[in-house]
């Protein structure tokens, strides 16, 4: 499936560069147009699939894969002294693209990106407790 309003999926079908850096049946990935740090990747299965919730378990393994060969090459390639894998499920997420991506950022020692991650702590162990419930409860459904 591929969806004519997406520009992800212009790109792939290639009516709008993008500068690609790996490729195969199922999976493009391509430099980020507005980066985090020069050399930051978005890798996308060839298929119009909205998010993680929606990716079917034949491409986990493709896109993963792709991921650590990104991952990898940035490393090699421009030097990374670490990467971050980012992936964004809607729009309360920051999900602006609605075709599925992973989002890898080369980093470096003293590069000084930081995410603003202030922890919203539990009051107190029964809360924690609730909380994991309310997932484990739900996660055969
Ligand atoms: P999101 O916020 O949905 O996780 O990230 C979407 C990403 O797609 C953004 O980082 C944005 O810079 C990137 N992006 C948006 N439009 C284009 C485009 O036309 N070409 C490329 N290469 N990246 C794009
Ligand atoms: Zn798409």
């Amino acid at each position: 499936m591929n969806s004519s309003a997406c520009i992800f999926c212009s790109i792939v079908r290639g009516d709008i560069p993008a500068s690609v850096v790996y490729e195969d049946e199922q999976v493009l990935a391509f430099l980020d147009i507005e980066p985090i740090q020069k050399g930051h990747v978005l890798v996308i299965p060839k298929l119009h699939i909205t998010n993680l919730l929606d990716v079917p378990e034949a491409l986990y393994g493709p896109l993963f894969r792709a991921a650590q060969r990104v991952a990898r090459a940035q490393k090699k390639g421009l030097g990374a002294d670490g990467v971050n894998l980012l992936q964004n499920n809607g729009s309360a997420a920051g999900q602006v693209i609605d075709h599925v991506h992973l989002h890898l950022i080369p980093r470096y020692e003293g590069d000084g990106l930081h995410w603003s991650w202030q922890s919203d702590g539990y009051e107190n162990r029964a809360e924690s407790q609730e909380t994991a419930d309310k997932i484990k409860k739900v996660i055969d459904e």
